[in-house]
């Protein structure tokens, strides 16, 4: 197997095939190397590539993350933490710090494995990715991004380059909780962000609730969320969402819980997340203050 190491992205993309990977930072793509789940020709290194690592904020836009951050940089930067601290904290629940310190938030969204903490929540977040390749940049949302089981919209001549969090959404409460089945470190069994846009009168204008780790890719169903909007989010009305979500889940089983076990968690941590987010959830600051 042939591994390069361009040191531009121009370089990266003219090298990329239907014979070729990209590598980031190893951590995925080593293991499924290992197990032979893949046996490319060519492994094309993304390690050597200068300016795709930043992090900054800009106003009108909101966050962009580049997309070779490890997941450790963007857990501690300053300008995730100030403006999407709920965001910054999921990263930190993302494996150990040594994985997250080889860990990209690129590799981690392109690897699509649907146990996986960041894409619940910038899925939540409506984030965009940017995807490049030799004929030009396009940007797609994360909610077409994902696509089915370790699948996305990524074309086999496309570098993901960048994640964009969209500013209108830092102002809201947010919450997300990671429950696991295993060792602290493990993969979620199910993850659950709520995103809350409540006016000063307690009515809510928004709710979003995205479950992560229950099927191939994250889920979210609108006419529940729909049912909050103009609504104060009392016990009864969290409840009713909480249900609706676990009898419309369609959920997988696998070595962290069964398909029933799924669905009795969904109903609790639905109804947790969104009374996080109301009671103590984390706003971001909205407001650009640059990097
Ligand atoms: C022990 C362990 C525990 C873990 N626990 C968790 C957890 O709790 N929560 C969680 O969310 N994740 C967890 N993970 C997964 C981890 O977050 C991912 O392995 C990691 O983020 C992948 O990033 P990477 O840079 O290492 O990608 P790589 O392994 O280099 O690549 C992964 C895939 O993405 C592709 N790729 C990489 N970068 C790009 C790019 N820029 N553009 C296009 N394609 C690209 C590669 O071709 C490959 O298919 C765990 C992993 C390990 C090993």
């Amino acid at each position: 197997m042939d591994i390069l190491e361009p040191t531009s992205l121009e370089e990266a993309l003219a090298a990329l095939g239907d014979d070729s990977k990209l590598i980031a930072g190893g951590t995925a793509l080593v293991l499924m190397l290992k197990n032979r789940l893949i046996s490319p020709e060519r492994l094309v290194s993304l390690g050597r590539i200068g300016g795709l690592d930043g992090i900054r904020w800009e106003a009108g836009t909101g966050l962009h993350i580049g997309a070779l951050a490890t997941i450790r940089q963007a857990e501690t930067s300053p300008v995730v933490r100030e403006h999407f601290p709920e965001l910054a904290r999921t990263f930190g629940q993302v494996a150990n710090v040594r994985v997250r310190n080889a860990a990209t938030v690129g590799g981690n969204l392109s690897e699509a494995d649907y146990a996986s903490d960041p894409p619940c929540v910038l899925t939540g977040l409506r984030a965009r990715v940017v995807l490049q390749s030799q004929h030009g940049s396009r940007e797609i949302p994360l909610t077409e991004f994902f696509r089915d089981f370790y699948e996305t919209a990524l074309a086999s001549d496309e570098v993901l380059t960048e994640v964009i969090v969209p500013e209108s959404s830092a102002g809201a409460r947010q919450a997300y909780i990671k429950y696991v089945t295993r060792s602290s470190e493990d993969r979620p069994c199910i993850g659950t962000f709520a995103w809350a846009d409540v006016g000063e009168d307690g009515v809510c204008r928004e709710l979003r609730v995205t479950l992560g780790a229950v099927a191939e890719k994250p889920q979210e169903f609108g006419e529940a969320e729909a049912s909050a909007t103009g609504e104060r989010l009392s016990d009864d009305l969290i409840r009713h969402i909480a249900s609706h979500y676990a009898e419309h889940i369609d959920p997988l089983s696998d070595m962290r819980g069964s398909a029933w076990y799924r669905k009795q968690m969904a109903e609790v941590f639905v109804r947790r997340a969104i009374q996080l987010a109301l009671e103590t959830g984390s706003r971001g600051s909205g407001l650009g203050s640059g990097d």
